[in-house]
């Protein structure tokens, strides 16, 4: 029995009584198992997993002994707009602690209505929740904190949006579902002291050394803060656009989740935009490091009333922290592309080099990914010498930016661990693979139509992003102007 392997422990229930609703997920006809992580499954239970014993428990059918399932309520900016939300159709099976000591909300999403759906049916697509599943673990091998998948299953019932879909369910694991929607619903719809238990218990939770803190409101702030800058520049790193920062959708916990209608940008252009209510570019690809300060904003005004008891001096606590925002992001930017162009002794001067490459590639509309990898092969090292049909190959595609690259070669040069570090560097930093739209809508497809070959193949694909596989080559453009016409979409 998969039971026993589960080791509940659900101290979300200890927080004030409107933070959440109890709720049973709905029984569903025929649940199947359509795939299962097991390599998470490891690291969360001790002994074995065997993928078919848990279609009933992840399709939300049988509620496992020893854990009192619940949805979590929560309000949110959505498109700058307030409004309350809360898990419409998602519900909370239980906190689990791993044999490490970790401990994990176990969150099934697509598994009926709860209190807070107020029209939606509470399910889900089956091509929305694999959508979720490859994301999310494309980023968690690009070592960018996010949550987890841990299954997918077949519900063996329609689901239906503008024609009749396969229901699934998604099994999600993170390490909080606490979201800045989760103070600003506590601001605003709950007592003073419901903003309090909320802050003690999410200090308690992730942010243990607050606890003797002078101000743990402001330490709270500023550390979600730093988290939320290290993660969008992680973003920005690997090409990855959220599609849909509404501040129910930003983690306190500092992980990327809600995988709807985000995607990897292909041609470098700041003003990236695939998501279809997105109209008006609110959250485009060069817009997150904006949109993200605007949410910690809106956190910081939840919080108001903990930073200090009188409001002009909170006022001016959090703006002292917000402040800090611009330069500590620029400054983390910038470190983060003098990696992407493989300098190891960066000066502030080299600044220059990183805007000139980026304004020829928008200009030249060169691919994000291909462009740092050809990079990090063009630079003459001994050994890349010996392998000069490859290089000849690779030029072509740099021609736009032949005269920087005789620049930062130059630039490389000066740096007295050579060009061997470079090299290094940058295959640390720059992914070979990203999981592209174009493919990622054939296998969706392809599993619309039972057929999991291509899913199967980018699932292994992203395991392996820094790593020059076989294949990797087929999956890494797309057609001309496929990007022109695509959209996502939030896959409710
Ligand atoms: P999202 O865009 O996924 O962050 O969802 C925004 C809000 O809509 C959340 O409160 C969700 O729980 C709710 N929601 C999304 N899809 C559904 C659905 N099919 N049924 C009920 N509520 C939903
Ligand atoms: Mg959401």
């Amino acid at each position: 029995m998969v039971d026993k392997l589960l080791n509940f422990d659900n101290t979300y229930l200890s927080l004030p009584q409107m933070f959440y609703s109890m709720v049973q997920p709905s029984v569903v006809p025929k649940p199947e198992i359509v795939i299962f992580n097991e390599e998470l499954g490891q690291n969360l239970f001790e002994g074995s997993t065997n993928p078919q014993e848990w279609g009933e428990l992840l399709s939300g059918n049988r509620v496992p002994e020893k854990t009192a399932p619940f949805a979590q309520a929560y309000a949110g900016h959505q498109f700058g707009h307030f409004t309350m939300l809360g898990d419409g159709r998602a519900i909370v099976i239980g906190e689990h602690i791993n044999p490490f000591g970790e401990r994990y909300d176990i969150q099934l999403k697509g598994c009926g209505r709860t209190p807070y759906s107020r029209r939606g049916d509470g399910k889900a697509t089956l091509g929305a929740m694999l959508r979720e599943y490859l994301m999310s673990e494309s980023m968690f091998y690009l070592r960018i904190p996010t949550s987890r998948s841990l299954a997918v299953t077949k519900t063996g019932e329609k689901v239906y949006r503008d024609k009749a879909f396969d229901g699934a369910v998604f099994t999600r694991l993170m390490s909080s579902h606490i979201r800045v929607g989760t103070f600003e619903y506590a601001r605003y719809y709950g007592s003073p002291n419901d903003l309090e238990s909320l802050l003690d218990y999410t200090i308690k939770r992730h942010f243990p050394s607050l606890l003797q803190s002078k101000n743990p409101a402001a330490g709270l702030l500023e550390y979600v803060m730093n988290r939320q800058i290290e993660l969008i520049i992680n973003w920005m790193r690997v090409g990855f656009i959220h599609g849909v920062m509404n501040t129910d959708n930003t983690s306190i916990s500092g992980e990327t989740f809600d995988y709807g209608p985000c995607s990897f940008m292909n041609a470098f252009d700041l003003n990236t935009v695939f998501s279809s209510i997105d109209t008006g570019g609110r959250y485009a690809f060069g817009n997150q490091p904006a949109i993200i300060k605007w949410n910690i904003a809106k956190l910081a005004e939840a919080l108001l009333p903990l930073l200090h008891p009188q409001q002009d001096r909170a006022i001016e606590i959090a703006n002292e922290i917000i402040d800090k925002f611009d330069n500590q992001f620029t400054d983390k930017w910038y470190a983060m592309m003098f990696s992407k162009i493989g300098l190891v002794n960066p000066a502030t001067e080299d600044r220059a080099l990183v805007d000139e490459l980026l304004t020829t590639m928008k200009s030249s509309g060169l691919d994000y990914t291909n462009t740092f990898s050809a990079l990090k092969k063009s630079i003459p090292t001994k050994e890349s010498q010996s392998k000069q049909s490859s290089q000849s190959h690779q030029s072509h595609q740099l021609d736009p930016l032949n005269s920087w690259i005789t620049n930062w070669t130059r630039r490389l040069e000066e740096s007295e661990r050579g060009l061997l570090a470079a090299v290094g560097l940058m295959e640390k930093t720059n992914p070979l693979f990203i999981p592209r739209n174009y493919f990622v809508e054939k296998a969706l497809a392809g599993a619309d139509e039972n057929d999991y070959t291509l899913f199967n193949q980018l699932l292994s694909l992203v395991k392996q992003p820094y790593s020059l596989v076989d294949d990797i080559e087929k999956y890494s453009s797309v057609p001309n102007n496929y990007d022109k016409n695509y959209k996502t979409y939030c896959g409710t």
